[in-house]
């Protein structure tokens, strides 16, 4: 064990390239870890595809960021993950892939998900420590990273999602103030939207309405809890599908509404399916330069708050973990990875989810098994 394989990347329309680096020595705060399984997710097509502009080092990058592995290599320092449970080679983990810095405002502060340096710039594979992304045999979690012990019950295909899609849902959904008893609109039933059904019914929200326009994604949403679906391709008017959500919350509307869609126009109606004093959860359109109109009155007069969310505070992966365990057996959670491919096959993985996310099927996510 000295080297290890990765796809590089080198800009949208060219294809990843399969290439060979040294293992990093680890840092004493550091751990080296196998990469078991990485997931395609939506954000890693924007880059694929080139949505948005992207600075990259002249010897490409490796990136990817939902994966789980097993401990390769601990650091000096490390004994144990983060909840103080002991860690040792071969241990099956779940870890952040982000890096809130301690030390700036929002850090100081106790809100380590808003630091804005949590997320370095694109370092290319020769600088240190080389491995710097899910799409590769190892990932090096730098000191600071928060890592978790994963139960034996689960089986990697449902871990691998925990550190994007699932913690970001939890987290998010904790921040809009979600309560028991409240009823939620969810926006996109794509890998964010539609764990987010099953986890607002796990915390208690009366009634779920999840809104898409693939008759199969809805039909996955119900099975991971939605009480209700809006199909836009069937109820094509907007004022009646903001109807239909005033129907189905007691005529007020809902307390907590969510963009997990990634295309700004659906703000203002997710905005005006709200109750009044109720919460729009923006997580969905990470493209910057997007743009949406919005009449800020509607805010006002409805008190209604919106709250941006990226990513999430470390801890949340634990209590991921937690929700699978108590959860397995109530939603069918393993419909959310169809397809898994061999690293070497990285390019189809990613012309297929591309396929599949504009066509309609199944497949929420193509999983890399390096
Ligand atoms: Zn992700
Ligand atoms: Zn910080």
């Amino acid at each position: 064990m000295s080297t290890g394989k990765a796809a590089v990347f080198f800009g949208p329309g060219r294809p990843f390239e399969i290439r060979e680096f040294a293992l990093p020595e680890v840092e004493p705060d550091a751990v080296l870890i196998r990469v078991s399984l990485a997931n395609v997710c939506g954000s890693d097509l924007h880059f694929w595809r080139g949505d948005a502009p992207l600075r990259l080092p002249p010897d490409g990058w490796i990136y990817g960021h939902e994966m789980t592995g097993r401990v390769a290599a601990l650091g000096a320092r490390v004994k144990t993950d983060s909840l103080g449970r002991p860690l040792k080679e071969g241990d099956r983990v779940a870890y952040t892939y982000f890096y809130p810095c301690g030390r700036c405002h929002a850090c100081l502060e106790n809100q380590p998900a808003a630091c804005p340096a949590k997320i370095e710039r694109p370092l290319g594979p020769s600088q240190f420590p080389h491995f710097h992304g899910a799409f590769a045999e190892y990932y090096y979690l730098r000191p600071r990273g928060a890592i978790f012990l994963v139960p034996d019950s689960l089986p990697d295909a449902l871990v691998a999602p925990v550190n994007c899609a699932l913690s970001q849902v939890i987290f998010g959904l904790g921040r809009a103030g979600l309560r028991f008893g409240d009823s939620v609109v969810i926006q996109g039933a794509g890998g964010l939207g539609i764990q987010a059904a099953a986890v607002a019914k796990d915390m208690g929200a009366a009634t779920v309405i999840v809104i898409d326009q693939l008759a199969s994604r809805l039909e996955l949403a119900r099975a991971f809890g939605a009480d209700h679906t809006i199909d836009i391709k069937e109820v094509t008017d907007r004022r009646e599908r903001v109807n239909l959500v005033r129907k189905w919350t007691g005529g007020v509307g809902a307390a907590v509404a969510c963009d997990f869609v990634g295309f700004p126009q659906v703000i203002a109606e997710g905005i005006e399916m709200l109750r009044s004093g109720g919460t729009y959860l923006e997580i969905g359109t990470i493209s910057r330069g997007a743009k949406v109109e919005l009449e800020p009155s509607l805010l006002v007069w409805g008190s209604k708050t919106i709250v941006g969310v990226i990513q999430y505070d470390p801890g949340t992966i634990a209590r991921a973990l937690d929700f699978l365990v108590r959860n397995r057996a109530r939603w069918p959670f393993d419909r959310l990875i169809s397809h898994t491919y061999p690293l070497e096959k990285i390019n189809q993985a990613f012309a297929d989810s591309e396929w599949h996310a504009k066509e309609t099927t199944s497949i929420t996510r193509a999983a890399l098994a390096p």
